[in-house]
């Protein structure tokens, strides 16, 4: 499995995908036939959680060239993670609560074991590996991993998601966080996944069979309660001379970026960050940069967040194309409040409008799917 790196190569691959394999994908993206057999799912995260494809488009060009019907399931999987997005957007206290948890939280040997890929479990310890070497787990085996994770090998799932996010390419803080959330039993309270060993055999292709996992626990408690806080972004219509890209936004308006004197990729390393990524995982952000930097042809520069930091003493004005929660907002907030800055978030409309519709359950997004498709003329 080969990740590209730039917007081209990503398109094509979205094409490719649109032209011989979305029609399969309701009936078949349920199974992981492994690493090397991938044709039933899209293997668009990396390039869609870093916006190097947008959702929308995804949506938009998928829509264009199959009716509705025919990809439902692909078209409804695509807008969970606009859902997760919203939902966490409208609650961001479980994202610092996240991370907070995770400072009290020990590393014991159990954990050591499950990491380093040297449990009893063979198919959980396979999918470690295949974690850190392809930096990508299938939807259903990430649900199966989780779920051994939480409840056979009964460790923390802030520490699951944590993990995920060192190794994933596709490391979103609302899809993952929210997801593992929910296989804990604590997204929607009181209903956890639980892995089966059936459901494994069958899902797997038969690759493992008999596999001994708790079938029956119970849900993870947590009383914690997150109420709905409105979304408060700070945009106006006057622009300023420059813009700030960080490198989970990177779809870029050509027209747009014009009005701006110089935009300023900015990459934060480990240093910055609650949640330290493999150095593959960053590499591979910064070979995303670096491949927008190549393609658009302007006035632009990659920035580390000591070169950021420098920026903000001479500059305390500037536009920021809105990274959402997260841990580059999280830094900007931070560089905020110590440099005084006043930022213009750049938002896009389709975020905003869908955002809205993140209040309650999937169930209820889902249905507002025909008025999100006809009001951007996605269908
Ligand atoms: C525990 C756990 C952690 C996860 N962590 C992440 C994460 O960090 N980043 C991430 O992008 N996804 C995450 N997901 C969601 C999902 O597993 C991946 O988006 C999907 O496997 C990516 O592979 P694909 O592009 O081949 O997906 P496809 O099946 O081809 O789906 C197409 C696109 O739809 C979106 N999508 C599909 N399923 C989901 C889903 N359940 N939730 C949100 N978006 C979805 C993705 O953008 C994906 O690229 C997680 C799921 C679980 C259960």
């Amino acid at each position: 499995m080969q990740f590209v790196t730039s917007r081209s190569e990503a398109l094509d691959k979205l094409n490719k995908f649109i032209e011989n394999d979305v029609s399969n994908y309701n009936t078949k993206r349920n199974f992981d036939f492994g690493a090397t057999n991938r044709s039933n799912v899209s293997c668009l995260s990396p390039y869609i959680t870093h916006r190097l494809i947008t959702e929308y488009e995804t949506a938009k060009l998928v829509l264009k060239k199959h009716p509705f019907q025919k990809v439902d399931k692909f078209i409804q999987e695509i807008f969970w993670r606009v859902y997760w997005k919203g939902w966490l957007e409208l609650r961001p206290k479980v994202w610092n609560d996240f991370i907070d948890d995770l400072k009290i939280i020990k590393e014991d040997d159990e954990y050591l074991k499950a990491i380093n890929g040297e449990t009893e479990i063979v198919c959980f310890n396979d999918w470690i590996n295949e974690l850190k070497n392809f930096n990508y787990l299938h939807n259903h085996t990430r649900m199966l991993f989780a779920s051994i994770w939480i409840f056979t090998l009964r460790l923390p799932w802030q520490k699951g998601a944590e993990f995920f996010m060192k190794h994933l390419y596709d490391g979103d803080a609302a899809s993952n966080t929210l997801s593992w959330r929910w296989v804990a039993g604590i997204q929607t309270k009181g209903k956890n996944y639980l892995a089966q060993s059936w459901n494994i055999s069958k899902f797997t292709n038969n690759k493992y069979k008999n596999v001994k996992i708790n079938e029956t626990a119970l849900p993870i408690i947590d009383k914690r309660e997150y109420k709905i806080s409105p979304i408060k972004i700070n945009n106006n219509e006057e622009l300023n001379k420059h813009l700030i890209i960080f490198e989970n936004e990177m779809f870029i308006n050509l027209n747009e970026i014009k009005k701006y004197k110089k935009i300023f990729f900015v990459l934060l390393s480990n240093e910055s960050r609650s949640l330290k990524l493999s150095k593959k995982v960053l590499d591979f952000k910064k070979s995303i940069i670096n491949s927008q930097l190549n393609d658009i042809k302007y006035e632009a520069e990659l920035l580390d967040e000591n070169s950021f930091i420098n920026f903000t003493l001479t500059f305390k004005s500037f536009d920021v194309i809105y990274p959402s929660i997260g841990e580059n907002l999280s830094f900007l907030k931070r560089l905020i409040k110590k440099n005084h800055l006043k930022i213009n978030y750049i938002t896009r409309k389709e975020d905003e409008f869908c955002w809205r519709f993140s209040n309650k359950g999937y169930f209820n997004f889902k249905s507002n799917l025909p008025i999100i498709l006809s009001t951007f003329k996605l269908n």
